[in-house]
């Protein structure tokens, strides 16, 4: 199904309408302007600059090189960091013109490992697991991973439109039967709809992991943005 430019719009005017809804829960904010790996990043946030605040824009800092490292030309991307209850770590793809723009909110979750009842994604992997990643502290570690799912969502939206808006929307998502199965080769988190078996593939990807030819197939099927060697 092809989506047309008017529901496009509307799509994305809703995402800036259930952002500004987070937006109203975060408190008074600081503002850093910061250029990562050439690209502009706004970065927003009511924890300061220490703590929490310079957790996750450590985090930042290094999902944006490692992607960027990776030969994917992201936009430009604002970042809300909020310790307010209730704010889930999510990526809205458009604003009140009904244009695309990426706003990732990171709320007062991230960094905390999942109990085990709790659904399981990519970064509770890596929080659990020993560390590819540069000897950092776990937390650092599982910061990073949040924000790349969050920019993987951003990437798909960004590369393959189309495939990301229809898979957006419940009644036109793609049936499980094409991704079910390869999402729970990822994560628990994976398997709750295509657009976080996309993101959570990606996320996986870029931590090291690898994956076989049913991931594989599923992840292009949806559109997931790839680069080459991605995949054994
Ligand atoms: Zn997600």
């Amino acid at each position: 199904m092809a989506i047309s430019p008017a529901q496009l719009s509307d799509l994305r005017k809703r995402e800036a309408t259930e952002a500004s809804k987070r937006g109203a829960k975060t408190g008074s904010q600081l503002c850093i302007y910061k250029t990562i790996s050439g690209i502009e990043v706004e970065i927003y946030t009511d924890q300061g600059l220490e703590g929490d605040g310079k957790l996750k824009i450590a985090g930042i800092e290094r999902a944006v090189k490692m992607i960027a490292d990776k030969g994917f030309a992201l936009p430009s991307l604002r970042f809300i960091l909020t310790g307010a209850g209730g704010v889930e770590n999510v990526a809205f793809m458009g604003n009140s013109s009904g244009n695309r723009a990426a706003v990732v909110y990171l709320g007062p979750k991230i960094g905390m490992q999942n109990k085990k009842n709790v659904t399981q994604g990519v970064s509770d992997a890596v929080y659990d697991g020993t560390q590819r990643f540069f000897g950092n502290p776990k937390q650092t570690a599982m910061v990073t991973t949040v924000v790349i799912h969050e920019l993987g969502h951003v990437l798909h939206e960004l590369m393959a439109e189309d495939q990301f808006w229809t898979n957006h929307e419940p009644a036109t998502m793609t049936s499980a039967l094409v991704w079910g199965m390869a999402a729970s080769k990822v994560s628990q988190y994976a398997r709750k709809m295509p657009l976080e078996f996309v993101a959570e593939a990606f996320s996986g990807i870029m931590v090291g992991k690898r994956y076989d030819q049913e991931v594989k197939i599923a992840y292009r099927a949806l559109g997931g943005p790839e680069v080459p060697g991605f995949f054994t």
